[in-house]
């Protein structure tokens, strides 16, 4: 344990029960800035909180005996760094972990992710996904349970990301278009009884996956310190946006903002799922990649690996290189709506359209720049998402997230 007492506690003039109660009320502001490496040294956090060193030792040594982090009093002293060397705050390696569970056209995966985002063990994916959402959310409850027992964690609760907008307050997934799942199916409630079946302990959520790689990107990705920040990725199949305003997600008003798939970027392009035509979902997709190239897709692996594939082993070749400038210049108009509208300043891309950036992310950027009027002047940072499986990660911030509002109340 460290939180030695400060000496300069005792003259401060502060009773040391006001200084608990404060204390209590940082114990969440305090685990998120360890959590999102933001306070990586006890003097930064105390700083951040702007509370005295007491409170912040005090702040910490709770959060330890928590099981949350990990206090390390006798850091070596830090090449470069003046004075005495501050205490080293990191998220606790052996500490609780969340299950997370994803699943999409191409199958569904069971991981366990503890603080700071990382994925502490993966259940192998599965590649069939059953029309029954409740034999789907079975297998992956069932297969999450099972990485439980082998680690012997504590599980502070469940998130699951789903291809779909998930409508709020009753968590019904409206449009599972890629898998033959029922339109408006109540995902969230039965991802929460198979939860309980199980015996695992906390909450269980739902919400769509892009929404959550999202949420993952921002809080230990590429969007790190981004205020209004932009992502749009596609899964394995089709296109999604997501939109995280001041550290929060922006869901609208029923969970169903940002369904960017819908913008038109090739008026004569195919017919979409939505019955509009040349849509960003259907002329993004790694399908839409695949046909630009005149590939056939394969049974083999997923319609994503095959794209990867093909760009990053095959860009020499003419029709790949053709079919990845269409689909550059396609989406660098829907994002230059997407820059208008919303002002971004960032924006990340993930699955295929990230494999689209690192191509050739000149084109991307001018296309960008030369179709909006705010992208322009200065332009907007356009990045590669930055976490593997961060619809997985952010599943998991949505079952840390009591814990990370009140880790006293969560976890006594
Ligand atoms: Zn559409």
């Amino acid at each position: 344990m460290s939180g030695k007492a400060d000496p300069r506690a005792a003259g401060e003039g502060t009773t040391s029960r006001a200084r608990l109660d404060r204390g209590r009320g940082a114990l969440g502001p305090a685990l998120e800035l360890v959590h999102t490496g933001r306070a990586p040294t006890r003097a930064v956090l105390t700083a951040e909180l702007g509370v005295t060193r007491a409170t912040a030792g005090a702040v910490a040594a709770e959060l330890e005996a928590l099981g949350l982090i990990r206090v390390d009093a006798r850091p070596g002293a830090a090449a470069g760094s003046q004075g005495r060397p501050s205490h080293r705050l990191a998220v606790a390696e052996d500490g609780p972990v969340a299950l997370a569970a994803q699943v999409h056209a191409d199958g569904f995966r069971a991981a366990l992710v503890g603080l700071g985002g990382r994925i502490v063990a993966t259940a192998p994916g599965c590649e069939v996904v059953d029309a029954d959402p409740a034999k789907v959310l079975g297998s992956v409850v069932e297969a999450g349970a099972e990485l439980l027992r082998e680690t012997g964690r504590r599980c502070v609760g469940a998130g699951l990301a789903v291809p779909s907008a998930v409508a709020e307050p009753e968590g019904l997934a409206l449009n599972p278009l890629h898998l033959a799942w029922p339109a408006g199916a109540p995902v969230r409630r039965i991802f929460a009884e198979q939860i309980r079946a199980a015996g695992i302990d906390g909450l269980a959520f739902a919400a769509n996956d892009v929404n959550l790689a999202a949420l993952a990107e921002h809080r230990h990705g590429a969007g790190r310190g981004a205020r209004d920040l932009l992502c749009v990725a596609t899964g394995h199949r089709g296109v999604g946006g997501a939109l995280v305003l001041d550290g929060r997600l922006h869901s609208g008003s029923s969970g169903l903002a940002l369904e960017v798939g819908h913008l038109t970027v090739n008026p004569d392009g195919g017919p979409c799922h939505c019955g509009s035509r040349g849509c960003l979902d259907v002329e993004t997709d790694p399908l839409a990649f695949l046909t630009a190239a005149g590939r056939e897709p394969g049974p083999e692996v997923s319609l994503l690996q095959q794209s990867y594939d093909l760009i990053r082993g095959h860009y020499g070749d003419p029709a790949v290189r053709t079919a990845t400038e269409t689909l550059i210049d396609r989406l660098g108009l829907g994002l230059a709506g997407l820059v208008n509208i919303l002002n971004p300043d960032r924006i990340v891309l993930g699955g295929l359209h990230r494999a689209l950036l690192d191509a050739d992310p000149e084109r991307l950027r001018a296309v960008v720049a030369d179709r909006s009027l705010w992208g322009q002047s200065g332009g907007v940072p356009i990045l590669p998402c930055g976490l593997d499986h961060n619809s997985l990660v952010g599943a998991a911030e949505l079952a840390w997230q009591p814990v990370l509002d009140d880790p006293l109340g969560a976890l006594a």
